[in-house]
């Protein structure tokens, strides 16, 4: 890496003051202590906010935006602490989610990706000074472009900062000359000066530069976490931490929907019209298929069943319900025999007698369901013509249905039903669709208040 520098007193080499950067490099876990309920509360809260930015960008937020959202998030999930423990949990958090998300190449993708865009919108909220204190702890092998370089490209400088719509003056800038490869965001949105395979990077956009040189760290300390997880943590942690890990990567972190709230509960007598009508894709798809199947596998039953208690459907109706559809094909007293138990287990009456919650969106996206199954999430699990189809029946329109095809192909499975949601209705569903039951009670919210409308 050739390093020049064009101007001594504006060398970024050395912070100013002594200001000190908030954010931690994550360069090794801490020795501290940490209570177990802290362990998984504080990962719990960390994860809020990545969801939160993962959330933020599926939506396309501009940068602007997403500089908002990230700090309202880190401030309502990571702040409410006493001040001295912020670093503390912050750190803490950090090396938890490691833990969770080294397991697996897509969750390693995810974690990174989110920490990334964390650490980048952190950087940009931090002071000049802090943000040049954390430039000497990346200690970076770069310095300033000297006086007698920068004259002679200045003119090329001049026109990149005009073409991207600033009106600084280039004079005041402090430039950095890397290798082109190490700002691939830079280069790919055109905001950068390139020459003979380096690229000028100026002060306001070293950002790029250190996501570059976090990602990598990053990347690299996944793989490793993984090796030690594997071949040492599991095992030893696996009466205490290992089933802590193992449960975070899925849990569904919004309202609890095991019991109905807002809505009274539902009968056998509407239930055809509110699946019609507010049933998300994943359960108006188990519906109609029990309905024309008489049967169900027990995915599906699993799926559709906890949802139904979850929106206010009592036992003895589900156990109408299941028993009318699955007379037909195996006979009431084999309904009796071997289905009638696991409805009342899913209600708390059997076994351990849990009161089982209804499946998120990430638990029900995260599924595998093989040949014959009809559980999963449409979104992930059907084919691109299938979806086109059953987006057609629900009734959304050729220009929203793009939108829907588009988010899925990017895999942003909950932000397709979202629009999905949108189109349907009619109105707007900011917070996003994370839980099906939350589809529905949104859903009822909104037909309901037309109804009333309607007859006033
Ligand atoms: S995103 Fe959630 S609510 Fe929507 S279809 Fe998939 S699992 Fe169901």
């Amino acid at each position: 890496m050739e390093i020049v520098r064009r101007n001594k007193a504006s060398s970024l080499e050395s912070a100013e003051g002594g200001a000190v950067s908030t954010i931690p490099l994550y360069r090794s876990a801490p020795a501290i202590e940490v209570r177990l309920e802290d362990f998984e509360l504080y990962a719990v809260h960390r994860l809020r906010v990545l969801k939160g930015i993962s959330d933020g960008l599926s939506r396309g937020k501009k940068v602007n935006e997403m500089e908002k959202l990230v700090n309202e998030l880190w401030r309502a999930n990571m702040m409410q602490v006493e001040a001295s423990d912020v670093v503390n949990k912050d750190v803490i958090s950090h090396f938890v989610l490691r833990l969770v998300y080294c397991r697996e190449e897509e969750l390693r993708k995810w974690f990174l990706s989110m920490e990334s865009t964390l650490f980048r919108y952190r950087f940009q909220l931090e002071t000049p000074e802090a943000q040049r204190a954390l430039l000497v702890e990346f200690d970076l092998p770069y310095k300033a472009v000297s006086s007698a370089e920068y004259e002679s490209i200045k003119d090329k400088l001049n026109q990149v900062v005009r073409s991207i719509g600033q009106s600084l003056s280039t004079a005041d800038t402090i430039y950095y000359k890397v290798p082109f490869e190490q700002v691939p965001d830079l280069v790919a949105s055109r905001r950068v000066f390139l020459l003979k395979g380096y690229a000028y990077v100026a002060t306001n956009q070293v950002v790029s530069l250190l996501m570059t040189q976090y990602r990598s760290h990053l990347s690299k300390a996944l793989v490793l976490t993984n090796r030690k997880w594997t071949s040492m943590i599991r095992e030893q942690e696996k009466d205490r931490l290992t089933p802590i890990i193992e449960a975070l990567s899925t849990s569904y972190l919004g309202p609890d929907y095991s019991q109905p709230k807002e809505f009274a509960e539902i009968t056998l007598k509407d239930i055809d019209q509110v699946a019609k009508s507010s049933f998300p894709l994943c359960m108006s798809h188990l519906f109609v298929k029990l309905r024309e199947d008489h049967h169900l596998k027990h995915g599906g039953r699993m799926q559709l069943g906890l949802f139904l208690k979850g929106v206010g459907l009592n036992l003895d109706d589900a156990l109408a319900f299941w028993k009318t559809e699955f007379s037909k094909k195996v006979g009431a007293e084999r309904f009796d025999k071997e289905y009638a138990y696991s409805i009342r287990h899913n209600y708390g009456k059997e076994g351990k007698r849990t009161d089982y919650t209804p499946y998120s969106c990430q638990k029900i996206i995260s599924s595998t369901p093989g040949v014959g199954n009809h559980h999963g999430c449409p979104y992930r699990h059907f084919s691109e013509e299938n979806l086109r189809a059953a987006l057609g029946k629900m009734g959304v329109g050729n220009r929203a249905m793009e939108e829907v095809i588009d988010k899925v192909r990017n895999r942003h499975y909950q932000l397709a039903c979202t629009l999905t949601f949108e189109a349907i209705h009619g109105e707007l569903c900011d917070a996003g669709i994370n839980h099906p039951n939350q589809y529905y009670s949104d859903s009822r919210k909104i037909l309901d208040s037309k109804n009333k409308s309607r007859v006033s």
